[in-house]
């Protein structure tokens, strides 16, 4: 399966950014899918400025209805209008941010799923739900509930405790847990559930990326900070090739 290498800016970036950003990753090479999934406000315009390239752009959440009376929401179909093709769905800023339980975020994927648009669900324990022993028992748990019947999106496992800290899981930590996902998946959607890419993410770099690529079930990486930097997520993408 090619891997998927998707930058999520969270709430950095202007528009001045864009020309350069978007020429660089013009320049990654084949074999490799890239996304970009930037603030709202700039969907549109970095859409405008890859559309002559491979790389996909995405939203970082979508409401669950299709219109309404939601003040500061964005709706599925607003992105897809927007050239979006991927929404991010329970990053768990948005579950700590903005109380997102799995019962909303499974009504969001099935709301992106109706649009037309691939979710990429996140899925991951805290730093105590490890200590605790608790991960693989609370990452199943979101993944039965989070993850709407039929789903055939993107799974991302993000430990909490590893987003933006600069730690990461060992090898062998992310190879349990990404075995524990598929096997998952596989209870849950049979067959179609071997289909599902599952991306590992949290302090995901340049240094890090193809040792953590490379580990069975990685299908690729969500990428917060390192995303911002043109020649830090390009790198990553070459480091994806010898995944
Ligand atoms: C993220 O926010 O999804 C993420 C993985 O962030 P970082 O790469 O900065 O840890």
């Amino acid at each position: 399966m090619r891997q998927l290498i998707a930058g999520n800016w969270k709430m950095f970036g202007k528009l001045a950014d864009i020309a350069g950003f978007a020429a660089a990753v013009k320049t990654a090479p084949a074999g490799v899918d890239l996304l970009i999934c930037p603030p709202f406000t700039l969907l549109e315009r970095f859409a405008a400025a890859l559309a002559a390239s491979s790389v996909a752009i995405g939203g970082q959440d979508c409401h669950a209805t299709a219109q309404g009376p939601h003040t500061g929401d964005i709706s599925a179909a607003m992105l897809m209008e927007a050239g979006a093709t991927h929404v991010i769905l329970g990053h768990s800023e948005r579950r700590a941010d903005h109380g997102e339980n799995n019962a909303v975020v499974r009504a969001k994927a099935e709301a992106a799923i109706a649009a037309g648009l691939i979710p990429i669900i996140c899925v991951g324990e805290t730093e105590a739900e490890r200590e605790a022993g608790e991960a693989e028992h609370v990452v199943r748990s979101q993944l039965l509930h989070s993850l709407p019947s039929g789903f055939a999106g993107v799974v991302a496992y993000e430990p909490v405790w590893a987003i933006g800290t600069g730690r990461t899981p060992t090898e062998e930590d992310v190879t349990a847990m990404h075995a524990a996902i598929r096997a998952g998946l596989g209870a849950q959607f049979g067959a179609a559930g071997s289909a599902v890419r599952i991306l590992y993410g949290g302090s995901v770099k340049p240094g890090n990326a193809a040792t953590l690529l490379a580990l069975p079930e990685v299908g690729g990486a969500l990428v917060g900070g390192a995303s911002l930097q043109a020649e830090d997520f390009l790198a990553i993408a070459q480091a994806a090739l010898r995944g």
